[in-house]
């Protein structure tokens, strides 16, 4: 009885310090509101870099041709080609390849990462089918969707900040991805103009508002979160240079580096983030997406196991290894509804080697993934409302519709993550916002919104 007491005591623990009610969610959500004028105000105004992205204009929806777009995301890289027909027809055909990324690659060197991406946008391009290949006058053009930190001159080109999730590759940081990119494909004899280099939030952005005038942001819950949204030219004081014909500029916000002294951490996450690649950094992406989600709870139960004797005398080793339980366990252990709680016992003993465990130890399991997953789309929840905010588009009368388009893996598999964002989100904002306001899931907004951005920048058109 004793060591179920010592194991409910480390929950309740856990429970309380991960608590989120709406004043501190206000809290968060202003904050979120307050750095990103400060990041709009001057270069490194606040943790939020709000980064130019250099689009001014997204597709209206009568963009005509062949484009390609090629995505790299934390987990996967995508290869893909659209036939767009313009207004009536939209997207005729569309094709894509999805390819893991090789964990080694992700550690490497420049070269071998983009020759990687470069040879298989070459297989693909290479069954091309012939009926709908370009005319020959025009280069194929493609639009890149490289979802890190990268400071951008100009729409097709961008040097990168800093590597995040499970990437560094040091000779890559501080050059620019789209030469590297275009060195690597002249290698592969691949003849091709990259026309646009967005992130993946910008992309689910302009892929969304490809069919939808109202929407007004593109947010990532997946291995990582990032969000994008259309803010007035005039309004971004640290903007050098003319400003563009559309008055607007889609800002690249790189809020997974957000930070607050309101965000519930915990020893947990503390030491999480102490023995990552990037302590200190992607504090609010620690918190909020599928990389880490997993993690934080392998810690929570090692503790578990550590200081009672729920799971009885197993050993230690899985247990402590960093990583080894993922998001989408905690998200099957989330969502099992079997009574006796089948498939947390196997998730456990496949996953951790822990075996035997009583329904009592498995119900503190479940706890354990509701508070960590809770708490990520709490605070996720907030960070929406922080954007709407910014927009003034969080109370008011007689409100424009607003729809927040979001794609990312964990957005769109984990079932409980969502409804409770979908949920807190309402919570947040007043009635007549409440009605105006819509989240909408953006599949593959990031893939497809390259090729529409490259398609809307293109030369040819
Ligand atoms: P990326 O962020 O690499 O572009 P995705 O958007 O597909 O890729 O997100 C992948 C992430 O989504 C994984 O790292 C994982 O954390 C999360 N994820 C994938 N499947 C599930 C699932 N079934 N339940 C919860 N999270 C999932
Ligand atoms: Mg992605």
């Amino acid at each position: 009885a004793d060591a179920v007491a010592m194991a409910e005591q480390v929950v309740a623990d856990l429970r309380d310090r991960c608590e989120t009610p709406p004043s501190l969610l206000r809290e968060v959500a202003s904050e979120m509101a307050r750095e990103m004028g400060a990041g709009l105000e001057k270069e490194g105004g606040s943790r939020v870099k709000m980064l130019l992205s250099y689009v001014d204009k997204l597709p209206t929806g009568r963009e005509e041709g062949l484009f390609y777009g090629l995505d790299l995301g934390g987990t996967n890289f995508r290869v893909l080609r659209v036939q767009l027909g313009g207004n009536e027809k939209h997207v005729i055909n569309r094709e894509s390849r999805e390819v893991g990324i090789p964990p080694h690659l992700m550690s490497g060197s420049s070269a071998e990462l983009f020759g990687f991406i470069a040879s298989e946008l070459a297989k693909f391009v290479a069954d091309e089918e012939k009926c709908t290949a370009v005319s020959n006058a025009k280069k194929r053009e493609l639009g890149f969707t490289f979802s890190f930190p990268v400071k951008q001159r100009s729409v097709a080109s961008g040097t990168l900040v800093k590597w995040t999730k499970a990437f560094s590759i040091d000779d890559v940081v501080g050059e620019d991805v789209v030469a590297e990119l275009q060195k690597a494909m002249e290698k592969q004899g691949l003849d091709m103009h990259v026309a646009a280099l967005i992130n993946d939030a910008v992309g689910t952005l302009a892929g969304a508002r490809y069919y939808d005038k109202d929407v007004v942001a593109g947010v990532i819950f997946g291995t990582g979160t990032n969000a994008a949204y259309v803010e007035k030219a005039n309004a971004i004081p640290k903007w050098e240079g003319e400003l563009p014909r559309s008055g607007d500029m889609v800002i690249n916000m790189e809020w997974g580096n957000f930070c607050s002294s309101h965000l519930p951490i915990t020893e947990y996450d503390e030491e999480l983030d102490k023995d990552s690649l990037n302590p200190g950094e992607q504090i609010y992406e620690k918190l909020t997406s599928g990389m880490y989600l997993g993690e934080i709870v392998r810690r929570v139960l090692l503790k578990l196991s550590a200081h009672s004797s729920v799971f009885g005398n197993i050993d230690h080793t899985k247990l402590k290894t960093h990583f080894l339980l993922r998001t989408p366990h905690i998200s099957a252990m989330h969502h099992d509804e079997t009574p006796d709680l089948k498939i947390v016992a196997e998730k456990l003993e496949e996953n951790l080697e822990i075996t035997g465990t009583s329904l009592q130890a498995r119900k503190l399991v479940v706890e354990i993934c509701d508070i960590v997953a809770r708490r990520a789309a709490r605070l996720a929840a907030a960070g929406l409302a922080g954007i709407l905010m910014k927009l003034g588009r969080d109370c008011g009368v007689e409100m424009q519709r607003s729809v927040i388009a979001i794609d990312g893996g964990l957005f769109e598999h984990y079932t409980k993550f969502r409804k409770c964002l979908e949920i807190t989100l309402g919570e947040l904002l007043d009635d007549e916002a409440g009605k105006s306001v819509a989240v909408k899931h953006a599949d593959d907004g990031s893939g497809i919104g390259a090729a529409l951005i490259a398609a809307s920048q293109s030369q040819y058109s």
